[in-house]
């Protein structure tokens, strides 16, 4: 097999393996910190659990001087210093809870010729309103011992991310009084916008970027119906019978399922615990040191548990309700696998679950109509996950994350190959390029004007007789039943094929108590006419015999 060889190659081998204690890299690593070692701005996107710290810690281990991590998680902050220091790559932070005293050592050390300290952790608000801390960088700088700035979570830089931190804007100041210093931005969640916004921001030129794929393809995706009578017992006796001694997180809907799961689970003969915000702090960090330490092996959580947790072998991720959202539903289920090992995610799901979820949301009466909205949509979106028979998973939660993923990759990995990519021998494949465009005139013609759901398109377009069609004259139109040949389900796919290609768009109205979502012309409806590609959707295998 022909392997790339890089300039630093030989070198990061010995670190790699005599200090770290890995084998091999992990997708993208070796050319990030090739590229770093060459002294180039990189910006690095990476699912979590990817390893990103070691893009820059490998780095700072063979670059003379110090480099300065700036994250904005004073937790994660020691948790990498004491596995550094632990690792005897000396390292150090000053966060909040550091002593005076403390401090005064790092910093003294800091202010001699060699600082003896590879790795300095700092919070942006340290960078930017102490002047302590700036002199000491402007020392480090002028006896050339700056070796380089991280960024951790350099999404907290742009107003188009999501945890956008005004404190990380001051970093713009970093090329200006540092201009030689190279710099690496590190980030799991960046869209092309936020991006370029950080790099605008920055003053980055000439930056190098990795994108990985955010695939996991360690993970095992399974979609699994819930009656409500029998999936304790289910649950137990998965864990009972593929799980046994092995870690695992299971989700619920609220902090009274988590107790009442995981005392059933118990009498199943599966050892769980409990984990929420009800708990007082000090119960829940037993119980999370417990687990982590595999004193025990099933936690039963909700949403708030895992956030920052690093732990590398989680076997297994269970739903036991819906999540709130594909995205949420990725980063959840993606808590399991962190060490590149086979794992697997099951979300058992119920329609009641999505009823009791959004009553869950309305009660919360501190939500702007807005915000409401979005959260529907969102729990949509996730219903509409759960429901598809047919499609890839990866394929289904990455679209979400703004990639567009092979199915043929997931189908190949036959140990991990998802749900529906394991019965696609059901499955055929059908040309939809006449429907698809036909559909996208259809909502053109009919609802760039009149508010209309996407069902309401799909009964025009199957031709259903209903009330309301007849009622608003929509059976006179020319696209009226010419796609009687296929089914709801399967013209509703095409629609959400168009939706993911900005052909459409859907916005979600919130009238009364139920939200409704609409579907409108979108800002690529013209260049789809202008394409020749092919559209092709799978769907079930019809027998003959209708
Ligand atoms: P991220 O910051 O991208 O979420 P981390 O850097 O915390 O990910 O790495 C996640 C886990 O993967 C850690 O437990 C780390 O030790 C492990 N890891 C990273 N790189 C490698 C590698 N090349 N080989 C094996 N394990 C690795």
């Amino acid at each position: 097999e022909f392997r790339k060889v890089y300039p630093h190659t030989d070198v990061m081998n010995e670190v790699l393996h005599g200090k770290f204690g890995l084998q091999n890299y992990r997708p993208n690593q070796e050319e990030i910190i090739n590229a770093s070692l060459e002294q180039h701005d990189c910006f690095v996107l990476m699912p979590t659990g990817g390893g990103k710290s070691l893009c820059y810690q490998l780095p700072a281990v063979l670059t003379p001087g110090v480099t300065v991590v700036i994250s904005p998680l004073r937790a994660l902050i020691s948790d990498q210093v004491d596995k550094l220091n632990a690792l005897d790559i000396p390292s150090a932070h000053m966060c909040a809870d550091v002593k005076k005293s403390e401090i005064d050592v790092i910093m003294a050390k800091l202010a001699q010729m060699e600082p003896g300290i590879k790795l300095l952790y700092l919070t942006p608000e340290k960078i930017v309103a102490s002047r302590n801390t700036c002199d000491m960088l402007q020392g480090l700088h002028k006896r050339g011992k700056l070796a380089r700035f991280v960024i951790d979570e350099v999404h907290c830089l742009s107003q188009w991310g999501h945890d956008f931190r005004p404190d990380y804007k001051q970093l713009s100041c970093l090329r200006r009084n540092y201009p030689k210093v190279p710099i690496m931005c590190l980030t799991a969640t960046a869209t092309k916008l936020v991006q370029e916004d950080v790099l605008n921001i920055l003053n980055i030129r000439n930056v190098k970027t990795f994108i990985r794929s955010f695939n996991r393809p360690n993970i095992k995706y399974q979609v699994l119906s819930k009656t409500a009578k029998i999936v304790t017992s289910d649950i137990a006796n998965l864990i009972k019978s593929k799980f046994h001694r092995k870690s695992g997180i299971v989700y619920c809907l609220c902090r009274n399922d988590c107790d009442t799961l995981a005392k059933d689970l118990s009498n199943f003969g599966v050892r769980a615990k409990a984990y929420h915000a009800g708990m007082s702090g000090s119960s829940r960090e037993k119980v999370q040191r417990e687990w982590m330490n595999d004193i025990f092996h099933v936690i039963v959580a909700t949403i708030a548990f895992g956030m920052g947790i690093d732990k590398p072998d989680v076997r297994y991720v269970i739903h036991n309700s819906v999540p709130k959202s594909v995205e949420a539903f990725y980063q959840e289920s993606g808590r399991a696998g962190r060490d590149g090992e086979t794992s697997y995610s099951y979300l058992f799901y119920s329609p009641g679950d999505v009823i009791r979820l959004k009553k869950l949301i309305q009660m919360d009466r501190n939500t702007t109509k807005k915000t409401l909205e979005g959260h529907f949509e969102n729990l949509q979106q996730m219903e509409q996950y759960c429901d598809n028979k047919i499609d890839c998973r990866r394929y289904l939660q990455l679209m979400h994350l703004g990639e567009k993923f092979d199915r043929n990759i997931c189908l190949k990995n036959k140990a991990t190959a998802c749900d529906n990519c394991e019965n696609i021998k059901n499955n055929q494949i059908m040309d939809v390029t006449k429907e698809s465009r036909q559909l996208a005139q259809l909502v053109k013609e009919m609802a760039t004007r009149e508010n209309l759901t996407m069902l309401h398109i799909v009964d025009v377009y199957k031709g259903s007789k209903i009330k309301k069609i007849i009622d608003r004259r929509h059976d006179k139109h020319s696209l009226y039943g010419a796609g009687s040949h296929m089914s709801k389900n399967d013209i509703h796919r095409v629609l959400k094929d168009l939706l993911f290609k900005k052909a459409l768009k859907d916005h979600c109205v919130l009238t009364g108590e139920f939200p409704i979502v609409y579907v409108k012309p979108g800002p690529n409806m013209q260049s789809l006419y202008s394409t020749n590609s092919k559209v092709t959707i799978s769907v079930e295998k019809r027998t003959n015999s209708k």
